[in-house]
């Protein structure tokens, strides 16, 4: 028997850019730059510089190990890296990602990249500066420090610390130099934003054929790329390659978009063919940079609101504008409306609302309502057990939500990892299930990891 792990990622493009990735370095490098400083204040600079050390080197390693399998070479290689990490004891959904619509602000019209890329370079630009100026700063300082340390013996073996910071350091500033120089051309950029989608349907595809038994692909739609829904339909379902369809609507369209609801549309084929639907849903995460894009669907602003015509934006990496986006594209609401015309619908709101008490709250219900007997959740990049920042973590999570749980609700969540996303937040996959294999007793974990999976992408 082997588990399912029903979200992940192994989309990788060595050759272009993979922007998908330079987005991640802008919306978590922060928060490792606040993590580290917060750490600083809170411990005696002096006295705790060998555990400040240790942290930082841990820090360094990890991001380093999210840029590597990020960059491999090959889906391949990252789903090799899933294997060894699974110890071969699980099969996985993979998903598609839409790059190039999350620059489209109508539907048929081309994408807007050109007029965004020189904020979005320089805000890794400025990003990966300060993230640097502060790994340089805290090397000096830790030099100071150490060169007061009178203990030779000790002195001895913390420099060693000191010589592996300062390595993983220039290791880490020749990947972010190497990204800016070979990558972040405009020709580069533009050309990776056109041809991902075609070179995410190539790689996924062959490398289901190569392994059809553990590999069940989900096909990334949006609804503003041009005849991708009836291609769906018409062509590519009947090749069974794709298990599944993901979408992503804080990339700027509504879940209830007109293409998507319509009768000939993707939600009634889905339900008519019993697919599953995994949707992005936290509050966290990527979202589309526009300032404006047209919608035609409801969106949530203070209530549901049905649109046809232009929806405005907070600007782009300001202050809460993932939020804004996911707010109004993703609200958990507007979802319900799509279950309210499509009831039978086989969907999961991937991430349990991460990073929202509201959402959450929302999502149980929903879980819970017999109307909807196929709405499930999952639990991927769900990385820390313990509360941290606005996430409950997966121990708060087991006490509130699961434990006392009914069948029913039990049967509708799903396990799943995020890979390779999640890491930014956690060291590797196998401790990522570690976490759960602490908390989930067996029969649970099987419960969530292979019936209920089971159930949702065959059943
Ligand atoms: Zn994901």
């Amino acid at each position: 028997m082997k588990y399912y792990d029903c979200h992940c990622h192994i989309f990788t493009q060595k050759e272009t850019i993979n922007l998908r990735l330079l987005f991640e370095i802008i919306l978590d490098f922060p928060k490792e730059h606040e993590k580290s400083l917060h750490l600083q204040k809170s411990l005696a600079a002096k006295e705790n510089i060998f555990e400040r050390i240790a942290d930082k080197i841990q820090q360094l390693k990890r991001i380093l190990n999210f840029l590597k399998t990020g960059f491999s070479d090959s889906e391949e290689d990252i789903f090799k890296i899933m294997e060894s990490e699974y110890n071969n004891n699980f099969n996985i959904a993979p998903l598609m990602f839409d790059l190039e619509c999350v620059f489209m602000a109508d539907r048929h019209t081309p994408h807007d990249f050109s007029s965004h890329k020189d904020a979005i370079v320089s805000k890794y630009e400025q990003v990966v500066s300060e993230f640097q100026n502060s790994n340089n700063s805290f090397i000096k300082e830790a030099e100071a420090v150490l060169s007061e340390v009178k203990l030779i013996k000790s002195l001895k073996h913390n420099r060693r610390g000191l010589d592996e910071l300062k390595a993983l350091s220039q290791e880490l500033n020749t990947h972010f130099s190497s990204i800016k120089e070979d990558k972040i051309t405009d020709q580069k950029m533009l050309l990776s934003i056109k041809s991902n989608f075609d070179i995410q349907l190539n790689d996924i595809s062959a490398l289901q054929k190569k392994y059809p038994e553990t590999v069940y692909p989900f096909i990334a739609i949006d609804p503003r790329r041009e005849g991708i829904i009836d291609k769906f339909i018409n062509e590519i379902y009947d090749e069974n390659i794709f298990c599944g369809v993901k979408l992503y609507t804080p990339n700027g369209y509504s879940p209830s978009d007109i293409d998507l609801m319509k009768p000939d549309g993707l939600y009634a084929f889905c339900v008519e063919h019993d697919i599953p639907i995994t949707a992005h849903n936290s509050y966290m995460g990527f979202a589309t940079p526009l300032s404006s894009v047209v919608i035609k669907g409801y969106i949530y602003d203070n209530g549901l609101q049905l649109k046809d015509g232009p929806v405005h934006l907070k600007k782009a990496f300001s202050n809460g504008w993932v939020q804004d986006r996911a707010t109004k594209f993703n609200h958990p609401e507007i979802w319900e409306k799509v279950l309210e015309t499509y009831p039978t619908l086989k969907l999961n709101l991937a991430h349990f609302g991460n990073g929202s008490a509201e959402w959450q709250e929302k999502i149980f219900s929903m879980l819970n309502n017999p109307d909807y007997p196929n709405f499930h959740t999952d639990l991927s990049c769900w990385c820390y057990v313990k509360g941290h920042k606005s996430e409950i973590g997966l121990q708060l999570f087991y006490d509130k939500y699961y434990k006392n749980a009914s069948d029913y609700i039990k049967s509708k969540i799903l396990y799943g990892s995020d890979f390779y996303l999640d890491l930014m937040k956690i060291d590797s996959l196998s401790d990522y299930l570690k976490n759960f294999n602490n908390i989930f007793p067996v029969t649970e974990f099987t419960r969530i990891a292979y019936t209920n999976a089971k159930n949702f992408l065959f059943g």
